[in-house]
């Protein structure tokens, strides 16, 4: 119940346009600042600092541009201009080459076409370079156009490109095989949209059930699949299911988000699994940051220690 509402309310504030603006002016502009703990910096150049300590202690990243649902074609061309840029910074930088991106921001709300057009000038730059390019899943009005506009790309030769599955989602079983038919790459997590009861299980234990069947049949079944999760007990399940049908742990890979639960992501590296941080940084960190808020209350508390120790 908590969850729901926590999940419903933070959504809100994520859409919210004044509040998205204001922040974006003040609380990054704190070194010390409590978006900091999810969200590394502004810049490119904070994001790569932040990827080579990952990396130092035996992390790898996909690095996310942050922004979403651009509403004109200027804004949609300027994001792909700095995503361009985005790759070319992390070439020189001599980091891990995986990027994440969303299709909204490159324009998907205003002209099909023109997103997939900019999606392409990315994938021009960045699959010779070795990128790896994952389509981040939106919410539920996306999902089909977003598999379809994959699936196009991969028909045309694509193959350093992934895409997201989220177990909250009832159509998602048969996404999974449908994408795991081509030989794709997915990467399964539970999903951060609210959604309606007519397309997502209302209730966790279901979006739980879920995900652990998903997740069984990409380590035995699935390419390279990216356990997207900071769930231990979903997390012990895939260490257990792995070993007991033998598949090697450079399988698959754990992947989590840029500062939530650290503790496990060091310990699955001192076990000897592969782990990625989902690295987001740039401007419009607002409703990313309102997501991870609303997907766990406790966070809320972490948020108001952090203004109130900062003085404001
Ligand atoms: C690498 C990565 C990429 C993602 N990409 C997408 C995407 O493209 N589309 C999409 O819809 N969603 C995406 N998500 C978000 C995902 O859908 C969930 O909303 C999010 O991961 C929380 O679910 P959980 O699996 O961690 O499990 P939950 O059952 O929600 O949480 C399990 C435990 O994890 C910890 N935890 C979870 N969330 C937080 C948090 N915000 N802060 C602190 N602790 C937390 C808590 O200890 C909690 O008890 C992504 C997640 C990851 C890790």
């Amino acid at each position: 119940m908590l969850d729901s509402a926590s999940k419903a309310l933070f959504h809100l504030l994520a859409q919210n346009t004044t509040l998205k603006s204001l922040s974006s002016r003040f609380a990054m502009q704190r070194r010390a600042s409590f978006v900091h703990r999810f969200v590394p910096g502004e810049t490119v150049d904070a994001a790569i600092r932040a990827a080579r300590v990952l990396e130092a202690n035996g992390l790898t990243e996909t690095f996310d541009h942050l922004g979403e649902g651009v509403t004109t074609l200027d804004e949609a061309v300027a994001a792909t201009r700095d995503y361009l840029a985005v790759v070319r910074a992390i070439m020189e930088a001599g980091v891990e080459r995986n990027i994440s991106l969303k299709l909204t921001q490159l324009g998907l709300d205003v002209d099909r076409a023109s997103a997939v057009d900019n999606l392409r000038k990315i994938l021009e730059l960045a699959e010779p370079a070795g990128f790896f390019v994952r389509i981040d899943m939106e919410s539920s009005r996306y999902t089909e156009v977003t598999l379809e506009i994959f699936e196009t790309l991969w028909q045309q030769g694509s193959r350093q490109i992934g895409v997201v599955l989220q177990s909250d989602l009832r159509r998602s079983e048969s996404d999974v095989q449908r994408i795991n038919a081509l030989g794709a790459r997915i990467r399964l997590v539970k999903g951060a949209y609210r959604e309606p009861k007519s397309v997502a299980y209302p209730k966790k234990t279901d979006v739980d059930a879920a995900y652990a069947r998903m997740m069984k049949f990409l380590i035995t079944d699935g390419h390279y699949p990216a356990i997207a999760t900071h769930d231990p007990a979903m997390i012990e399940l895939a260490r257990q299911w792995a070993k007991e049908h033998n598949v090697a742990a450079d399988r698959f890979e754990f992947q989590m988000l840029y500062g939530i639960r650290r503790d496990l992501q060091a310990m699955l590296v001192a076990s000897g699994y592969r782990v990625r941080v989902y690295v987001p940084f740039g401007r419009d960190w607002f409703p990313y940051f309102m997501r991870r808020l609303g997907e766990h209350p406790a966070n809320v508390g972490f948020v108001m220690r952090g203004i109130f120790s900062e003085g404001g």
